[in-house]
């Protein structure tokens, strides 16, 4: 297969769609980047990488960071996270609280804000201090993406910490109902500052490649999570990565994926290859416009997805 002019096709196809979408502004510093952009890498098992566009500058991971810190958190706690957190979607925006109190606490999954400012607590609870839960964090994440150069973005972090209303409503509601151990004002930044992580398309698309190998780093040969957690954090990408928008994603693209409202999202393809695709105007549920037409075209010309 040609995935290089795969590549280049979809990028010439999702030209006519860039006046549409909207950059997220409720976090400022990220109301800022220019939506005019978009980059797209796959990486394969035996590490070859095809990429076209945009796809060595750096963006804020945002929520694809709480498929890391899912991951994570399964790692240690295994089965005992789903006390707290549940496996199952939404059907609300991300940054709903409703659901949450007739829920009384307990998130729906790990990929809405309340669930994973959940699986932050556990991790702060499990590394004894917020600063060593985000090392632990940066440490991981630096190891699946096989790069040591991955860094925090400060001014996104400090900019969402500025407009926290809604995350420190969800983190206290949840402490009201004792799903919270930690310092909620700690809490919520050290989840901020996971969220501002910066990487590129090649990077992200390397970083996913143990997902779609049973667990194991097919190039490194490290063993991350147990083949079974594999199959578990996948099925959540797949019914809960995309939110109120997790059915259209696995509709047009049929992946395992997870967006993150800077703009990116990745897939996985299992035994094949990790994908990012990045583009910063968002459609109506937060997720990239662009990206999901991209991965959505990407599926079409290859026959590649898991249906
Ligand atoms: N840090 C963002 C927030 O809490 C993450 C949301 C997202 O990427 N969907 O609002």
């Amino acid at each position: 297969m040609d995935y290089q002019q795969i590549l280049n096709d979809i990028e010439i196809e999702i030209q006519p769609l860039f006046d549409k979408g909207k950059v997220a502004d409720y976090i400022p510093a990220l109301g800022e980047v220019d939506a005019h952009q978009f980059g797209m890498s796959i990486t394969l098992f035996d590490g070859s990488v095809y990429s076209v566009g945009a796809a060595e500058k750096f963006f804020s991971i945002q929520s694809i960071s709480k498929v890391f810190t899912f991951t994570l958190a399964l790692k240690y706690l295994g089965a005992e996270l789903y006390k707290r957190v549940g496996r199952e979607p939404s059907g609300n925006p991300f940054n709903s609280l409703v659901q949450l109190e007739y829920e009384n606490g307990i998130p729906r999954n790990p990929f809405i804000n309340a669930g994973a400012i959940v699986i932050t607590d556990t991790l702060i609870s499990h590394y004894k201090s917020d600063s060593k839960a985000f090392d632990a964090i940066l440490d991981f994440i630096q190891s699946i993406a096989d790069d040591t150069t991955i860094t925090m973005d400060v001014v996104v972090a400090i900019s969402e910490m500025e407009h926290a209303y809604r995350n420190l409503a969800l983190t206290n509601l949840m402490k009201s109902f004792d799903n919270i151990d930690n310092n909620a004002i700690t809490l919520v930044q050290t989840y901020f500052n996971h969220c501002a992580l910066e990487m590129n398309t090649k990077m992200l698309s390397r970083s996913v490649l143990f997902l779609a190998n049973h667990g194991v780093d097919p190039i490194t040969n490290k063993a991350y999570v147990t083949k079974s957690q594999a199959k578990r954090i996948n099925a959540v990408m797949l019914t809960c990565g995309h939110y109120d928008a997790s059915g259209d994603f696995a509709f047009k693209v049929g992946l395992p994926g997870k967006s993150g409202v800077g703009g990116g999202i990745i897939a996985v393809i299992p035994q094949k290859m990790g994908i990012c695709v990045w583009s910063p105007a968002l459609n109506e549920q937060g997720n990239s416009l662009i990206g999901t037409k991209a991965l959505e075209l990407f599926t079409t010309k290859t026959g590649l997805s898991i249906f």
